[in-house]
């Protein structure tokens, strides 16, 4: 009963050691203000905050002058999408987008609505994937901003981001992806996949909650998005949260250093996971794609049970996983994403995500299987629907 296993690391991650070390100096002995550069104190904020830049810069293959720090990846969202809008305004007011991106897209999107602004939502198929072809025949002369997630955070879903980013080109068109899952994850290169503007989020990646960052590729046209003082050049105002930067650089860091390592053990637990679950539960559905998904996801639909009921037996054994997204736990509507994929609304509701760290082991994974094995065989036989006619007549649970 003592065991713990955390399997919600696209929800946020432990904060890494080496990144609480990093950040720890910022609080009590480096404190100084980074703009003020007259002194000492304020210059060792302002050294901090650059060498992090420079790292987040050199990851993605970008320039130092390209990366901006934000207090998120809902913010870099907001600002992508929002700022080019605006900025853009006078030569167009499409958006093209898709059905399973993130609130901080989906909603913004729905805000600029308010202002004239009209989006059009890319559906996808049962693994999640974009048709480009679909894409090609959305764009219009007015489209002014393509704006397509990386990796999904429910299903793990890798989108072909080389491909939208030269369409995009081709076009003359301003392409932003959410990167925030992606990052760490996927090898991203802004220049040979022309991307124009990419939002990340530190606590994905092992780094501090509150902080984030933007690549925006130089001569992209996009209007500041807090107004203030100087900071970030002039389009991001207020004072650095230091600490945060710098810890949001130490992870990153240590994402680059051990990328192939964390990549090859966490696609190795994944597939024991999706493997032991396949081969010892019935009735189950892999949610996104089998081969272009991210290496930490692991999302089935378990038929006939529901997730919420799921999740509590889960937490009395220890296991912290998720149903749909940790947005919409909480909501009795299924995820948005799931049911883009096709699902019908009960299949949906009965759907679980774990996303791994290499904090685990084989047999963590083993006695995940085996708890999910007798969960599941209990719940259904609690559960007044037995089969998908009965699933087709509730409709729901
Ligand atoms: C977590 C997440 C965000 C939001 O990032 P925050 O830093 O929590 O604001 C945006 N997009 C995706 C795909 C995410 O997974």
């Amino acid at each position: 009963m003592s065991k713990k296993l955390y399997l919600d690391n696209a929800a946020t991650t432990r904060v890494k050691k080496e990144v609480v070390e990093e950040m720890r100096q910022y609080f009590d002995e480096y404190y100084g203000n980074p703009s003020s550069s007259l002194y000492e104190l304020g210059r060792k904020s302002k050294e901090a905050i650059e060498n992090a830049r420079k790292q987040v810069a050199d990851f993605l293959n970008a320039d130092e002058k390209e990366i901006y720090f934000t207090a998120g990846g809902s913010e870099s969202d907001n600002w992508a999408v929002k700022g080019v809008a605006f900025a853009n305004k006078n030569k167009g007011n499409h958006i093209i987008t898709t059905k399973i991106e993130h609130h901080a897209i989906l909603h913004t999107c729905e805000y600029l609505e308010k202002f004239g602004f009209e989006t059009t939502y890319l559906d996808v198929d049962k693994y999640g994937m974009i048709d480009l072809e679909k894409l090609k025949e959305a764009i219009r002369p007015e489209t002014i901003l393509i704006s397509i997630m990386y990796a999904n955070n429910e299903i793990g879903t890798i989108q072909p981001i080389e491909q939208i980013g030269e369409i995009a080109q081709e076009h003359g068109i301003i392409f932003h992806t959410d990167a925030v899952q992606a990052l760490g994850s996927v090898k991203i290169d802004v220049k040979k996949q022309h991307i124009d503007l990419l939002s990340m989020s530190a606590h994905k990646i092992g780094g501090p909650k509150g902080v984030g960052g933007m690549f925006i590729r130089k001569g992209v046209k996009i209007d500041n998005f807090i107004h203030g003082g100087g900071q970030e050049r002039g389009r991001r105002a207020g004072t650095e949260g230091v600490q945060n930067i710098a810890g949001f650089g130490k992870a990153v860091e240590i994402a680059e250093r051990d990328f192939d390592k964390h990549i090859a053990r966490l696609t190795e637990l994944r597939d024991r996971l999706i493997e032991g679950i396949k081969t010892n539960i019935p009735d189950v559905v892999l949610n996104g794609h089998p081969t272009m998904r991210l290496p930490n996801n692991v999302n089935f639909s378990y038929k006939y049970v529901e997730g919420e009921s799921i999740l509590l037996l889960l937490d009395m054994e220890g296991i912290s996983a998720s149903s749909g997204s940790a947005c919409t736990s909480g909501s009795l509507d299924p995820s948005h994403v799931l049911l883009a994929t096709g699902l019908d609304h009960g299949t949906a509701h009965g759907s679980i995500r774990f996303s791994i760290s290499e904090e685990i082991t084989e047999e963590d994974i083993d006695y995940t299987v085996e708890t999910m094995k007798n969960i599941i065989s209990k719940l259904r036989m609690m559960s007044p629907i037995k089969n998908d006619e009965d699933l087709k007549k509730g409709n729901s649970l």
